[in-house]
């Protein structure tokens, strides 16, 4: 299959001096964040998650509700629902999409096409106990054939240790199906319970480089207290040395364009 190409075109020779250049890092958006129908843990509304947003100057926030498979995650009728959500809310626009399970090794997923049809956008994880962890090539062969599922828009939280995967093959495969791979900033923070991710982190950040091909940084926020905080992956995307330009969350409209060339 082809690979597309992008519209952003990075001189590899430049980095440094754009790196040094760059203003204090300013975030648009953030969509990788859980209310409460995630069902563990928060019991922040839309609305309180779109007061964080605002408070953190955030221009765009995508809600991303755990699927049905996971304990206590939304119910089929939530996801449906929100496509009359606001798509507005204090100031700041409003995406709604889904953090689905991806149930089995052919990348079947908990939601169904006729629902996520109607999100602005999906990530696909693989959460333990819904699927057990495999061989490298098993869990590698899940995130490619999610990712050929048209509405899977971004492969959530690949970096988890307990989740070996090829991280070639994978990133090659999402460049092919034109899905993004997050950087998730619970992952690397000291209280993130996937393993000590940054080797993986890398790994996916250096392939950005790479490949000039983007990079979306997420905060997996359950509640409000970590919206729009992207400090650990951002870190990890300074030590390799990745453009400001391919990091989307700095540009809302960059990653709207994203999902319209799809
Ligand atoms: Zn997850
Ligand atoms: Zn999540």
């Amino acid at each position: 299959m082809e690979i597309k190409q992008h519209t952003v075109n990075i001189c590899h020779s430049c980095h440094t001096a754009e790196l040094s250049s760059a203003p204090a890092e300013r975030y648009e958006f953030d969509i990788h964040t859980h209310t409460i129908a995630s069902g563990h843990g928060s019991s922040a509304t839309i609305t309180d998650m779109a007061k964080a947003a605002a408070a953190k100057n955030l221009k765009m926030l995508g809600i991303s509700d755990h699927g049905p498979a996971t304990l206590g995650g939304g119910r089929v009728s939530y996801f449906r629902n929100l496509a009359y959500a606001q798509k507005e809310r204090l100031g700041v626009r409003m995406l709604y999409g889904a953090e689905v399970n991806i149930i089995d090794r052919e990348g079947h997923l908990d939601l169904d096409d006729s629902v996520l049809e109607y999100l602005d956008y999906v990530i696909a994880s693989m959460h333990q106990p819904v699927i057990k962890p495999g061989t490298e090539d098993e869990n590698t062969e899940a995130y490619i054939n999610a990712m050929k599922n048209p509405y899977v828009t971004v492969i959530g939280h690949c970096d988890d240790t307990k989740f070996p995967v090829d991280y070639f093959r994978l990133f090659k495969a999402a460049m092919e199906h034109h899905v993004l791979l997050e950087i998730n900033n619970s992952s690397l923070s000291p209280e993130g319970y996937r393993g000590d991710t940054k080797f993986n982190d890398l790994l996916i950040l250096n392939l950005c480089c790479h490949f000039s091909y983007p990079v979306l940084f997420s905060s997996d926020s359950h509640g409000t207290k970590h919206v729009g905080d992207f400090t650990y992956a951002a870190d990890a995307a300074k030590l390799a040395g990745v453009p400001r330009s391919l990091i989307l969350n700095h540009s809302a409209k960059a990653f709207l364009s994203f999902l319209d060339g799809r």
